[in-house]
C-alpha cells in the first residue's frame, strides 16, 4: 500500500518539476529576438536558467525516483519554493502581456535601463565584476505603496504564503541573488509620466547596492569636516542622499521638478519638520532635500542658462531660464521657512566629499565621469519638450530617455494646460516614446559573456538557490 502511494506522488513530483520546466522554455521563447519581450531577453533567461539549476539540484540531491515519504516531502516543499520565487517575477512580466502595462512599462524600462547601464558598463570595463555578480536591466512594475522604492534597500515583502518577517527577509535575499534588480512604482503614476524621473532615485538605490558603493560612501561621510551632531544626520541620509545625487546625474533638473512635485504637502508639515541626530528616518528633511538637489544642480550649471546656449536653444530662452528656477521659486514662497536651516551651510561640504571621491567598482571613477546630466542634454531636452507640447514628430535624435523624460517634466511645468488638453500623455506613451525605444534585446552589448557560458554559470548559481532554500526551510 506505501509503495502504491509513493509511486502516485512520485509521479506528482515529476509532474510539477516538467509543468515549470515547460513553462521557463514558453517564456524564453516569448523573449526571443523580435517576439514580445525581446526587451526582457537577459532577464527571463537569466532567472529562469537559475531557476532551472535549482530544479536541477533537487533532483540531484534528493534522488529523482524512489523517494521515501519523508524525502518526497521535502521534495515537493523545496519545488514550491522555486515555484514561489517564480511566480514573483512572472506577475510581473505577465503584466506586461497587458497591451496598456506593456507600454507604460516597456518606456519606465527603457528609462531605468538608462540609468543603470553606464554604471554597469563602468564597472565591466573596469573588470570589477565577475560574471556571476552581473546583474540584468531593473525590471519596472507597480505597487500599492505611496513612494516609489527599489526592492534592494532591504525592505521587507510579503509575497503570497510568506507571513513571518524572517521568512520574508530571507526571501528577499534569495531575489537579491537573482540576477534581476527590482524598482517598484506606485501605481498612481501610471497616468503621469512626469513623475518618471522618481525611477532615476530608485535605481540610485540599486547602483548602491549592485556596485557595492556603501563602504566607500561610509568613509566619506565619516571623514566630511562637520560638527559631529550634525554629521551624524548627514551620514544616516547618506544611502538617500546617494540616490537624490544619482537621480540629478540621470535627469538633471527634471529630477528636481519632479521631486518638487511629489514631496508637497501642508505647509504646517514642510515649516514643521525636524529631525534630530538619533532619529532613524533616512530621509533629510523635504526643504533640505531640495535644497541639496538645487545645490547640485547649480554645481553643473543646470539652473542658469550658459551666456552661448541664450541664442542657440530657443527664440525665448526666457521661458527655460524661468522654468528651471520655477519650482524652488514656489517653494519658498510657499513654505517661506523650515526647522533645518543650520544644515544648509552643510550642503556644498557633503556634495564635495561624495563628487570628488572615486569609486573602486568603477575603476576608480568619480561618479560624475560614470553619469551626467550636462548643458548638451538640458538643450535637447527642452527642443524635444516644445516639439511634445506642439504634437510634433520627436526627432531621431531623441532616444535618449534619461532627456526624454526630462523633457516630458519640462512640457507639464512648462504648459500643465496643454499638456492636459491636448492629451500629451497619450500620445507620448502610444506613439512618441515608444517609438524612440531602439530594436533588439536590452542587456548585451559590452558583454564579453557567451550565451553558452552565461547558461552554465546560470545553472550552477541554480544550486546555490536550493542550498539557501533548504538551509532555510521555513521559507518553504
Ligand atoms: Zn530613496
Amino acid at each position: 500500500m506505501a509503495d502504491s502511494i509513493i509511486l502516485y506522488r512520485n509521479y506528482e513530483l515529476n509532474f510539477h518539476d516538467n509543468a515549470l520546466r515547460s513553462e521557463f522554455a514558453e517564456w524564453q521563447k516569448s523573449a526571443a529576438a523580435n517576439a514580445k519581450f525581446e526587451k526582457h531577453n537577459s532577464q527571463i533567461t537569466r532567472i529562469t536558467d537559475q531557476l532551472t539549476g535549482a530544479l536541477d539540484e533537487i533532483k540531484i540531491k534528493n534522488g529523482a525516483q524512489d523517494l521515501d515519504i519523508a524525502s518526497s516531502q521535502v521534495h515537493q516543499t523545496s519545488i514550491l519554493g522555486i515555484y514561489r520565487i517564480w511566480s514573483y517575477f512572472r506577475e510581473k512580466f505577465a503584466l506586461r502581456e497587458s497591451e496598456h502595462f506593456f507600454n507604460l512599462l516597456k518606456i519606465a524600462d527603457e528609462l531605468a535601463w538608462a540609468c543603470y547601464k553606464p554604471a554597469r558598463q563602468a564597472a565591466l570595463d573596469a573588470k570589477k565584476i565577475k560574471v556571476e555578480e552581473r546583474r540584468e536591466p531593473p525590471l519596472v512594475y507597480f505597487s500599492g505603496n505611496i513612494s516609489p522604492f527599489a526592492l534592494e534597500r532591504g525592505l521587507t515583502f510579503f509575497p503570497e504564503g510568506i507571513e513571518t518577517k524572517a521568512d520574508a527577509r530571507l526571501f528577499d535575499s534569495i531575489l537579491f541573488k537573482l540576477p534581476v534588480p527590482l524598482v517598484a512604482i506606485p501605481w498612481f503614476q501610471l497616468n503621469h509620466l512626469p513623475a518618471g524621473p522618481a525611477i532615476a532615485h530608485e535605481v540610485g538605490h540599486i547602483v548602491e547596492r549592485d556596485f557595492q558603493l556603501t563602504e566607500q560612501l561610509a568613509e566619506v561621510f565619516k571623514a566630511l569636516d562637520l560638527p559631529d551632531e550634525r554629521k551624524k544626520l548627514w551620514t544616516r541620509w547618506s544611502d538617500e542622499l546617494f540616490a537624490d545625487i544619482w537621480g540629478t546625474l540621470c535627469c538633471g533638473p527634471g529630477y528636481l521638478m519632479a521631486l518638487s512635485e511629489y514631496l508637497i504637502t501642508e505647509s504646517s508639515v514642510v515649516q514643521g519638520e525636524k529631525l534630530k541626530p538619533d532619529d532613524e528616518e533616512h530621509h533629510p528633511t523635504r526643504m533640505l532635500r531640495l535644497l541639496f538637489n538645487e545645490a547640485l544642480l547649480k554645481r553643473y550649471g543646470l539652473l542658469t542658462l550658459p551666456v552661448e546656449g541664450s541664442n542657440v536653444v530657443t527664440d525665448d530662452p526666457d521661458d527655460l531660464q524661468s522654468l528651471l528656477r520655477q519650482p524652488m521659486k514656489r517653494w519658498r514662497e510657499t513654505y517661506e521657512f523650515h526647522q533645518m536651516d543650520k544644515y544648509e551651510q552643510d550642503i556644498e561640504t557633503v556634495l564635495d566629499g561624495v563628487l570628488s571621491q572615486q569609486f573602486e567598482l568603477f575603476g576608480r571613477k568619480k561618479l560624475d565621469k560614470v553619469m551626467q546630466f550636462d548643458w548638451e542634454d538640458l538643450k535637447a531636452s527642452w527642443l524635444a519638450a516644445r516639439r511634445m507640447l506642439l504634437g510634433e514628430k520627436l526627432k531621431e535624435s531623441d532616444s535618449d530617455f534619461r532627456r526624454l523624460y526630462t523633457a516630458v517634466v519640462l512640457a507639464w511645468f512648462y504648459k500643465p494646460e496643454v499638456y492636459v488638453n491636448n492629451s500629451i500623455h497619450k500620445q507620448l506613451v502610444d506613439v512618441r516614446l515608444l517609438g524612440q525605444i531602439p530594436k533588439g534585446k536590452r542587456g548585451h552589448s559590452g558583454i564579453s559573456t557567451s550565451a553558452e557560458e552565461q547558461k552554465k554559470t546560470d545553472i550552477a548559481a541554480g544550486a546555490e538557490l536550493f542550498d539557501m532554500l533548504l538551509f532555510n526551510r521555513t521559507v518553504v
